[in-house]
């Protein structure tokens, strides 16, 4: 097969060798830009598992790399003043020009061929192939000279790419406050002469510390003063490094023709969990074991490979670019959690992106965790604490016992949550919704050895359906159905009833029907209150700007608020169930949730109870593993509220991790009774 090949980094070097290995007869040849010894960037990261995978690819190359590679297993958090050190990550970190160095030495062993200095800027230029490999990274001309559908979106904050002669011993995160703002580092070794320093800030920062405007000169000077600690008298060194934002690029197709995109110019994933290079570097043996696979005789095996690679590295890439985000967001929002202890902030950040979880990190680093763990627990000075999940939480005057919330059978929770209580006979969810606390057992769950919250709802515009059973949403017929009310005439779904918009006279029921169900749960000896103002229910729908077209969408739901906080006795804890984003063009996003929940704070709610989407039907969001509770974590740090959340958590595990980070109070586990 003839293969040309735009660009000489790990991706388009990688693939040239494990194609000739696999059939010496291929002609392969790689057109690179850049001079052999040229290159962007200092060291990059490796984790244990990616070397798995390169030495069963081409051992000879995985022993030239790994003998080179920088080891350590500390990632150090310098934050407030202190240093936290967690222990037993297995980092390898090796230079970008060694690697690249390594790379073509092999390529040229095996009868590669090499053209540097060589810019391809129209891809016209490259000579007839049966495979064009499109390994030009970030900014591909190949990508842009055909349409694979792609999408590149700024990601995470302003970083610079910087080298410095300081040797480091740990991976190190190091967070200065400045007057215009947080300005971290990101920082690890990657020889025996030199670290990585990423530095990075939020664009607003960025601006207001006068970084756009400066020389480059300038730009070093302000960063070795601002971490002049960290760096114990080295500098920063330059490698032609200038302030950028990192692209986040999502291509439709990853194959046009023969065209096929590797590495970078397919997707990226930000460098906060630095894993582009390994990426990049297993798509070439995904893509050359498709060509073992499929054969590379004629077009449609060509074709054939190009498919496997595609459907084989999608979903591995998915996750990625996903845990990517939640990293790269992170670090972008990562001022609203200097509220955290200190330890609690570490664990926030070790867990940022979702791949390292409680248990994980007590596997890694016992210590670091037993610390954690008693910091959580408030007694530091004792021996052991119970795991996260277990501590009791103190919220007003009420003592939860722990931190699991159940809808059901009280054994072992915290806190069992009634199902939906209608306020009143209009609104109930379907029939067989309930409607008065009266005949809840609130006995059995205080002798299970748990509190008791008592759901307060109005189905507004998403009643008067047949139970879940038949289906979600699924109107009932119209004899059966009862009128529906909303904030105004818009239906939940094209088959749902329209609702009418409610008047003053409405409102004043709908409050005075809440505050009398409070009182009634006070009586019956509820121990927490939970108002729903979520998922496009009564009190959802006024805070939408998809159903309430007013412009004081707070005005109602405070209302029904204090109704309820007078009703309802001051030393039990309120709840208020919100959706915290429509997920929904033009509908309220998380900026809004935020505002929101910092008002219901304000008004005497004690606790936000996280929820998302479901306020108009035609949404779909991703509902995977733990999908609300980088919103919790929102929610909590920039509100400065408790919150409640769920969203498809299944184990202690990940409930612990959840509560060790700070990102929740309480956690509704989803188990089958
Ligand atoms: C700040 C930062 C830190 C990072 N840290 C890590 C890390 O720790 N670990 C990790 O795994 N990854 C890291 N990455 C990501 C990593 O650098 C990339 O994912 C990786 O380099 C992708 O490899 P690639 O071969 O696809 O593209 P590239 O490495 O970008 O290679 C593309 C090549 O194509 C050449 N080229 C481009 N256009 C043309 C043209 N028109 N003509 C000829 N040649 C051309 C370029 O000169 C370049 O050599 C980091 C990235 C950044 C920005």
């Amino acid at each position: 097969m003839k293969v040309c090949v735009l660009g000489a980094g790990p991706a388009g070097l990688y693939l040239s060798i494990l194609l000739k290995r696999a059939d010496p007869a291929h002609e392969i040849e790689i057109f690179e830009r850049n001079a052999p010894g040229a290159t962007f960037g200092w060291g990059v990261v490796f984790s244990e598992e990616t070397l798995g995978e390169l030495r069963d690819a081409d051992y000879a190359t995985f022993l030239r790399i790994t003998d080179t590679f920088a080891r350590w297993d500390a990632i150090d958090i310098r934050y407030r003043g202190e240093v936290l050190r967690s222990r037993g990550h297995g980092f390898s970190a090796i230079a970008r020009k060694k690697l690249l160095a390594i790379l073509q030495e092999r390529c040229r062993e095996l009868g590669v061929v090499l053209r540097f200095e060589t810019s391809i800027e129209d891809p016209a230029e490259l000579p007839e192939a049966d495979l064009v490999v499109a390994s030009d990274g970030v900014n591909s001309v190949l990508r842009r000279s055909r349409d694979f559908g792609t999408r590149s979106t700024p990601q995470g904050c302003k970083y610079i790419w910087y080298g410095t002669d300081l040797v480091l011993d740990a991976f190190r995160f190091s967070f200065a406050e400045t007057e215009h703002g947080l300005i971290q580092t990101h920082s690890y070794p990657f020889d025996e002469h030199t670290s990585t320093v990423i530095v990075e800030c939020p664009e607003p920062t960025w601006r207001a510390a006068g970084l756009d405007r400066m020389s480059d000169e300038e730009s070093i000077a302000f960063c070795e003063d601002l971490f002049a600690r960290d760096l114990e008298g080295h500098s920063l060194l330059s490698n032609k490094s200038a302030w950028l934002s990192f692209p986040r690029i999502r291509n439709r197709r990853w194959s046009d023709g023969n065209v096929v995109l590797l590495g970078d110019s397919a997707h990226t994933a930000h460098f906060s969990i630095g894993s582009g290079t390994k990426l990049a570097m297993e798509d070439a043996v995904s893509l050359a074991n498709a060509f073992v696979r499929h054969g590379h005789h004629d077009r449609a095996a060509i074709r054939a490979a190009l498919v496997h690679y595609e459907l084989e590295r999608r979903p591995m890439v998915d996750r990625f670019q996903q845990a990517a985000a939640d990293s790269a967001g992170y670090f972008e929002r990562v001022r609203h959690h200097t509220g955290l202890p200190p330890r609690q902030f570490a664990v926030n950040l070790l867990t940022r992106s979702g791949r390292i979880s409680h248990a994980n990190l007590a596997l890694r680093d016992p210590e670091f965790v037993r610390r954690a763990d008693l910091d959580f627990a408030g007694e530091p000075d004792r021996l052991f604490a119970p795991p996260p999940f277990l501590t009791p939480l103190q919220l007003g005057k009420a003592l939860i016992p722990n931190r699991l919330v159940v809808t059901g059978d009280p054994r072992g929770a915290g806190l069992v949550r009634t199902a939906p209580i209608a306020v009143s006979e209009d609104g109930r969810i379907t029939p067989e919704t309930q409607v008065g606390v009266a005949s809840y057992p609130v006995d059995a769950v205080h002798e299970a050895g748990a509190l008791a919250m008592a759901c307060l709802t109005h189905a507004g515009r998403r009643g008067a359906t047949r139970p879940a059973r038949f289906g979600v949403d699924v109107p009932l017929p119209p004899d059966e159905a009862w009128p529906l009310l909303s904030a105004s005439a818009v239906s939940y779904g094209p088959l749902s009833q329209v609702p009418k918009a409610a008047d003053e006279a409405d409102l004043k029921r709908i409050r005075d029907h809440f505050a009398s169900a409070a009182a009634e749960a006070a009586t019956a000896g509820f121990d927490l209150l939970e108002l729903d103002f979520a998922q496009g229910r009564l009190l959802a729908s006024f805070l939408s700007p998809l159903t309430n077209p007013a412009e004081d969408r707070l005005r109602f739901p405070l209302e029904v608020l204090s109704a309820c906080r007078e009703a309802w006795p001051e030393e039990r804890p309120l709840v208020v169930r919100l959706t915290v984003t429509d997920w929904a063009p033009r509908g309220a996003t998380i900026e809004d949730g935020v505002a929101y929940a910092r008002a219901f704070a304000e008004a005497g709610a004690s606790m936000i109870h996280v929820e998302a989407g479901q306020t108009v039907a035609e949404t779909r969001p991703v509902y995977r593993r733990g999908f609300l509770t980088a919103l919790s974590d929102r929610i909590r740090a920039e509100a400065a509220v408790p919150t409640l959340v769920g969203g498809h958590l299944t184990s202690t595990d990940e409930v612990n991790t959840v509560l060790a980070a700070g990102r929740a109070d309480l956690c509704l586990l989803d188990v089958e009774a």
